[in-house]
């Protein structure tokens, strides 16, 4: 039951209803049997009070993960065009010793990410596979995001290199910071600069499974990928003797096959069908051919991979998951694939242990605050020029800036904030206006 919902990828608002008949069955758990039950109540049959049975769904920050277990969830599985019910690629994957990893930050990705109300300070390692926008679009989100909510460490990203240095994630994220300077220049002087910072570690995307991280019993490895041109990676993330693969964008290859064989969770790009880019991507049908077989996987080539590849549960991303779209995509698979899959959307979650794999859907609140994590950030540091010169300074009008006046004299007190207040000096240097 739960393979075919997962694969049908289907709706909270669904989700509810099939967990509604579930529970009406008897069939989740040991809480309800309304036969036996109304045969003890002399025939009356009860409606359940208790907790209702959790097996389908995933509520976030409700579940201690076994040391010996991984968590992933799918923060985004669709396109570089934004849609509302899917983001571009994102998986996170949290591991039983307390660590949590971002596979790719693609755009929309990071309202996704916030739902599941992790603590910023714990949301500071981002592995990129390739430098595609769909893939690292939300960086700009975590980065300030995280800034603004108590993210007390710099950022760490790690990324492959390019045929040339240009190509590579060090350029990358030294020009990003240049494309935020605005934003990274005030927020160091208002904030505090370290969350500010990110560090980059750029590693060859030419070399086969070479270790890239290992820290606290979790190895993590890169693989080439061929995908656009020179510098995609897949990467694998072993933990308590079970290995997860993500591939990234590529097209069917040989390191993936080679590599990901026998692996617990293999998770693999499944593009949009040839087909459907014509019809609902608006593509012309020579690039919809390129597009979903030259430079990306197509349906019926990952069902080849995982029938060659056997994972223990196949998982499919990278095409929006609707009812117009995921027949088309589960046939193509189905033939030639029929081992254990889960057609990826948005909200997906898997548990992998030794003994099983299950899959469910998170349900996560719209409107989460972030979480306080255990560290705080620095004060802000002394002798930083201010950005804002005395000209703009000037144009504060005094009697709206002291209209605020009874309401910080409250906030001050309640904080025991009396040192930090800058008003006197303020005020002084406005003497006169
Ligand atoms: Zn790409
Ligand atoms: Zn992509």
């Amino acid at each position: 039951m739960r393979q075919k919902i997962g694969a049908f990828g289907i709706t909270a608002f669904a989700l509810a209803l099939v967990f509604a008949v579930g529970w009406e069955l008897g069939r989740t758990g040991n809480a309800v049997d309304p036969i036996s039950d109304a045969k003890a109540a002399g025939g009356v049959v009860k409606s359940p009070t208790g907790p209702a049975p959790d097996r389908y769904v995933y509520y976030p920050g409700s579940e201690q993960l076994g040391t010996n277990e991984i968590r992933v969830i799918a923060c985004g599985t669709g396109l570089p065009a934004a849609r509302r019910s899917q983001a571009a690629t994102c998986f996170l994957i949290e591991t039983g010793n307390g660590d949590k990893f971002l596979f790719d930050l693609g755009t929309g990705s990071m309202a996704n990410i916030a739902s599941l109300m992790i603590p910023y300070q714990h949301l500071d390692k981002v592995f990129l596979s390739h430098l595609h926008t769909d893939h690292m679009g939300d960086l700009l989100g975590l980065w300030a995001g995280g800034w603004t909510s108590g993210r007390p460490n710099a950022l760490r990203v790690w990324g492959p290199s390019g045929a040339t240095p240009e190509m590579g994630t060090k350029y990358a994220m030294e020009h990003f910071l240049k494309f935020v300077n605005w934003d990274k220049v005030t927020r160091e002087y208002k904030i505090t600069p370290i969350p500010g910072q990110i560090e980059t570690t750029e590693f060859d995307y030419r070399k086969a499974n070479q270790v890239v991280y290992r820290e606290n019993g979790v190895t993590i490895r890169s693989y080439p990928a061929i995908h656009a041109g020179d510098g995609p990676i897949s990467y694998s993330l072993e933990y308590a003797g079970l290995k997860i693969f993500f591939s990234g964008d590529t097209v069917p290859n040989k390191w993936f096959v080679k590599y990901a064989k026998g692996a617990d969770l293999a998770i693999h790009e499944a593009f949009q069908s040839a087909q459907q880019l014509v019809d609902f991507y608006n593509q012309p049908p020579q690039l919809a051919w390129r597009a979903c077989c030259e430079f990306h996987t197509s349906p019926e080539s990952f069902g080849k991979i995982m029938s060659t590849v056997k994972p223990r549960h196949a998982v499919a991303f990278h095409f929006f998951n609707e009812e117009g779209t995921r027949f088309g995509i589960y046939q193509g698979i189905r033939s030639t694939y029929s081992g254990p899959l889960s057609l990826a959307t948005d909200m997906m979650v898997w548990n992998v242990t030794k003994e099983k794999i299950t899959e469910r859907m998170a349900v996560s609140v719209d409107a989460a605050w972030s979480v306080p994590g255990t560290a705080r950030q620095a004060r802000p540091e002394k002798g930083r020029p201010n950005p804002s010169t005395k000209y703009i300074e000037s144009g504060r009008w005094v009697p709206g800036f002291k209209a605020q006046d009874p309401m910080l004299d409250k906030h001050m007190k309640k904080y025991k904030l009396e040192k930090l207040d800058w008003r006197p000096a303020m005020y002084k240097a406005l003497k006169g206006k």
